[in-house]
C-alpha cells in the first residue's frame, strides 16, 4: 500500500498517487501557536527540558543533513556545542540545486515548524546569533518569512536570540555552505579550504552550526513523536523519510514524502500517477545537477544516502528528474556541464577551465572520451570544493550507462 503517514494530507504538497491534489492551508503563527507550537522551544529555554535528551533524540532518530551532504544532525550539534563560545548558527535556504524544491514548498506552509526547529537548535547547542540565508530568487518567500520572524518577535513564546536573514545573490555556490559564509559576511561566495571546519572556525571565525532548512523542519516532530517514529519509516532496508523533488515526464511532479530508500520506479508508480502518456521511464537523474544520471535498468535502487555510490551517483537534496525514451541522456548531461560552467566560482583552474572545455568536447556528435576522462580525473582530483569534484559525473555516467549515445 501506497506510504501514508498521519500527517500525509497536511504534508504531502502535490497530487497523491490517486491524483487529488492536497494543498494545506497556510499555518501562521497564530495558528501555529494555538496547535502547540513553540511549547518545545519555550520548555528548553526555560530549562523544562533537557539538552542531552533532544541531542539523544536526534541521533536516534538518524535525521541526516537534508541539504545534501548527509552529516548526522545530532552528531553535528555535539560537535559545535563541544567547541569555545560564542558560537554562531547558519541556515541555508538557498536551495540552488536544480530540480530542488522541497525546503520551499515547505516554508511556504508552514514557516513555523521550521523556524521552531531552528530555535530548539540555537538553544541546544547555544548559539549567540542566527542568520538565515535565503536563496535571491524566493522574493515572496523573503515577505513571507520577514513577517513571520516579527510576529514571532512581537509575541516571543520564549527569550529569543537575534535571527538575522539574509538574501543571497543568485549564485549557486552560495549553497556549498563555506562559500555561504563568505557570502554572509559580505565577501565573494567562494568556498574554503578545509580544515579547518566550520564547526570550529566558521561564521566570523567563530565555530558555527550550519543546516539546511529542511533539516530542521523536521526536529519538533522528531521530539514530540519520538525518534523512532521518524525512524520507523524507510524501504529496503533504510530508515527515515526524504523529500523528494519530483520533476520530469511523470504525470504528477512535485514534492513527495516518502520513504528513505523508495526506489525511483516505486516513486514514479506510487507517489507520481506514473509515466507521461507517450513516454516510457528511460533514464534519471537521482540528485539534481551534481549527483549523475542513471539508466531504467538501475531504476530499482534505494534511493537513499550511501546507497547510490557504487553506480557512481549519489542523492544529494533529493531532486530526482525522470528522462523519457524521447529525451537523451547526453543532453541531459550537457545541460549540467554548461549550468557548472556557468556557476563555477572561478577560484580554481581544474573547475573554472574543465567545466567549459567538456561542455564544449561534450558538444561532439561522438564524444573524445579519453580527453573527457583526463578532464574528469583533473576535476574530480584537483579541484577545491563539490562542484568541481562532482563534475566529471554526468561524463561517466554517460560513457558507462549510455554509451550508444555517443559513438
Ligand atoms: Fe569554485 Fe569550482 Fe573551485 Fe569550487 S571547484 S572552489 S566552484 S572553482
Amino acid at each position: 500500500a501506497p506510504f501514508a503517514p498521519a500527517s500525509y494530507a497536511e504534508r504531502c504538497v502535490s497530487p497523491r498517487p490517486d491524483g487529488v491534489q492536497v494543498l494545506p492551508a497556510y499555518t501562521g503563527y497564530a495558528q501555529y501557536r494555538a496547535g502547540g507550537g513553540y511549547a518545545l522551544a519555550a520548555a528548553l529555554v526555560n530549562g523544562e527540558a533537557d539538552a542531552e535528551t533532544l541531542i539523544k533524540a536526534m541521533e536516534d532518530s538518524g535525521l541526516r543533513g537534508l541539504g545534501g551532504a548527509g552529516f548526522p544532525a545530532g552528531r553535528k550539534w555535539r560537535i559545535v556545542r563541544d567547541q569555545p563560545a560564542p558560537r554562531l548558527m547558519a541556515v541555508n535556504i538557498d536551495e540552488g540545486e536544480p530540480g530542488t524544491f522541497k525546503d520551499r514548498t515547505y516554508l511556504e506552509r508552514d514557516p513555523h515548524r521550521f523556524l521552531e526547529g531552528l530555535l530548539v537548535a540555537a538553544q541546544v547547542v547555544g548559539t549567540e546569533a542566527v542568520y538565515i540565508y535565503l536563496r535571491d530568487e524566493y522574493h515572496d518567500c523573503r515577505k513571507l518569512l520577514r513577517a513571520e520572524l516579527d510576529a514571532l518577535y512581537a509575541d516571543p513564546p520564549c527569550a529569543l536570540p537575534k535571527i538575522e536573514l539574509r538574501r543571497g545573490a543568485g549564485a549557486y555556490i552560495c549553497g556549498e555552505e563555506s562559500a555561504m559564509i563568505e557570502s554572509i559576511e559580505g565577501k565573494r561566495g567562494e568556498p574554503r579550504m578545509r580544515p579547518p571546519y566550520i564547526a570550529q572556525v566558521g561564521l566570523f571565525g567563530r565555530p558555527t552550526l550550519e543546516h539546511n532548512f529542511e533539516t530542521l523542519y523536521w526536529v519538533r516532530d522528531i521530539v514530540e513523536r519520538g525518534p523512532q517514529w521518524f525512524a520507523g519509516f524507510g524501504r529496503h532496508g533504510r530508515k527515515g523519510l526524504r523529500s523528494f523533488s519530483v520533476s520530469g515526464r511523470v504525470k504528477f511532479p512535485g514534492v513527495k514524502l516518502a520513504p528513505a530508500g523508495i526506489t525511483v520506479r516505486e516513486l514514479i508508480d506510487e507517489y507520481c500517477g506514473g509515466m507521461l502518456d507517450g513516454h516510457d521511464f528511460y533514464a534519471y537523474l537521482p540528485g539534481g545537477a551534481s549527483g549523475g544520471i542513471l539508466p531504467a535498468s538501475l531504476g530499482d535502487v534505494p534511493l537513499d544516502f550511501d546507497t547510490l555510490q557504487p553506480h557512481g551517483c549519489f542523492i544529494g537534496s533529493a531532486a530526482v528528474m525522470i528522462l523519457g525514451h524521447q529525451d537523451r541522456a547526453r543532453d541531459a548531461a550537457l545541460n549540467v556541464m554548461r549550468f557548472f560552467e556557468h556557476e563555477s566560482c572561478g577560484q580554481c583552474t581544474p573547475c573554472r577551465v574543465g567545466t567549459g572545455k567538456a561542455a564544449a568536447l561534450m558538444e561532439a556528435p561522438r564524444w573524445d572520451n579519453q580527453t573527457l576522462e583526463d578532464l574528469s580525473v583533473v576535476m574530480g582530483d584537483a579541484s577545491i570544493c563539490g562542484l568541481g569534484q562532482a563534475a566529471p559525473n554526468p561524463i561517466r555516467c554517460v560513457q558507462k550507462y549510455f554509451p550508444h549515445e555517443i559513438s
